[in-house]
């Protein structure tokens, strides 16, 4: 993880939020090239789950909800963690995740060896409070939202009667999500503040477990597209007894992180709990009428519920490698072309004789074919592809002294290292070409 966490920082994918300040307890800021990553995971899940299929539909909520919404889900009273205190160094630790934990005064310690007594373990609301209007008081107490889900299910009418929808179908939805978790860590992968990908898929209740199986392998399958290695990752059924209150089945997918096996997005059953709930709290009928059999029912809901700054995280760490490449290190990012910040980076072998005129030429073009492009004149050829190799980057688009008289240059693939020569006129064509014939290479190390 320090690994990553470094070259988060040091190439601007990840810094800490107002570090200037100290820092404020596992909050993170994206730099340039990490808004860029991000970005391009959601895409990615967009496009999977909304653009290519004809049976959801995209939807962007508010944050803040009517504070109702929170009691009829079940969160104000149960989106708790267990929590317990140190009575010496006054640390304040998950009551269930007391093996992972380290004292704060003792760092090679584990709770309580500090000398300290822990307290009995009690229920701990992960939901930030905040007040809405002017007037502070229990009237105007509201909550940021701890899921995006909710704001789906407050929908459900909504988008049924506007758009030509009928179950089984999905509504989806990118956003942020808060909770003031007891114990954060691991960088990015447990903050207070990020971002989820969910999609409630609604269904004749009939057809649960078919859907269920489905969004499980979809979603499992999603991750192997791009790229993340299929032995990192596998599915964990959570036993009946620990399932949340709104469920009757639950599938995590989760990936080996460098501290061990941890989810990377679950897959919930969450039968009419939701729609239910909502109808009889607020009085209005959320059924689906159906009208081919003239019933109404509530439909049923598999949810698949990701992280999109745990999965960035992971395609960071999945794609990681260091490589011995003629008696000198490599380190490179593996990482999927469409998930790579930068597609292509242009470089000019040498800073005269009009090659970096031509170069910003070739990078102006390739930018309005829509590619993410980087200019980079400074430094040996070997260096700038090392820079690249870094932050993940799949082409270099090198302008030598031929391409002045031919319009032929040279691209250079990171995962091979194979160059190629190609017309300027088809380069755009052959980089989305090649992009689209990506295969995940074998790998030279599994560092870290
Ligand atoms: P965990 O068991 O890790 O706390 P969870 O089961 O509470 O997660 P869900 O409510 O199922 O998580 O949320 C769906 C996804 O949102 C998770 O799989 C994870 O990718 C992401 N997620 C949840 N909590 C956080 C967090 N504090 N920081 C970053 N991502 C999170």
């Amino acid at each position: 993880m320090e690994t990553i966490v470094s070259l988060c920082k040091r190439r601007g994918f990840v810094f800490p939020a107002s570090e200037i300040y100290g820092g404020i307890g596992n909050t993170y800021d994206y730099g340039p090239l990490g808004v860029e990553l991000k970005r391009r995971v959601k895409e990615a899940w967009w496009t999977r789950m909304v653009t290519l299929r004809d049976d959801v539909v995209g939807l962007d909520s508010a944050i803040i909800q009517n504070p109702r919404t929170w009691e009829t889900s079940g969160h104000v009273v149960n989106f708790t963690d267990p929590m317990v205190d140190c009575k010496k160094c006054k640390a304040r630790f998950r009551a269930d995740k007391l093996d992972d934990a380290r004292c704060p005064e003792r760092p090679s310690k584990k709770p309580g060896e500090c000398g300290g007594e822990l307290t009995e373990a009690r229920a701990f609301n992960l939901m930030f409070k905040t007040n809405v209007g002017a007037v502070e008081g229990t009237g105007s107490v509201a909550y940021l939202r701890p899921e995006t889900a909710q704001g789906i299910f407050l929908n459900f009418k909504n988008v049924l009667e506007s758009s030509r929808v009928k179950p089984p179908f999905g509504i989806a939805q990118i956003g942020k999500s808060f909770r003031n978790e007891i114990t954060p860590g691991n960088f990015v992968f447990r903050t207070r503040e990020f971002e989820q990908a969910e999609m409630e898929f609604f269904l004749p209740p009939a057809q649960n477990d078919q859907w269920y199986a489905y969004w499980v392998n979809e979603r499992f399958q999603w991750y192997v597209d791009y790229g993340i290695d299929p032995a990192k990752l596998r599915r964990f059924e959570h036993p009946k007894e620990k399932l949340a209150h709104y469920c009757i089945a639950c599938t995590d997918v989760e990936y080996e992180y460098p501290f061990g096996w941890g989810e990377l997005e679950g897959i919930a059953c969450r039968t009419d709990f939701d729609l239910k709930s909502h109808s009889e709290a607020s009085g209005k009928d959320l059924r689906y009428f159906d009208p081919e059999t003239k019933e109404r029912y509530f439909p049923w809901v598999v949810e698949p519920a990701a992280g999109v700054d745990r999965a960035a995280l992971t395609f960071l760490i999945d794609a990681y490698d260091e490589e011995v490449v003629e008696g000198e290190k490599r380190v490179v990012l593996h990482l999927h072309p469409e998930i790579a910040p930068i597609t292509v980076a242009v470089l000019p072998l040498v800073k005269k004789e009009g090659m970096p005129e031509k170069a910003q030429a070739i990078e102006l073009a390739l930018r309005r074919a829509r590619f993410a492009t980087y200019y980079d004149e400074s430094a040996a050829i070997g260096r700038r592809y090392r820079r690249q190799d870094e932050i993940g980057t799949p082409y270099c688009v090198t302008i030598d002294g031929d391409t002045m008289k031919d319009d032929v240059v040279t691209v250079r693939l990171r995962d091979s290292m194979r160059q190629e020569r190609i017309q300027v006129a088809d380069l755009a064509a052959w980089i989305a070409s090649d992009m689209r014939q990506w295969k995940r290479p074998a790998r030279a190390t599994t560092a870290p």
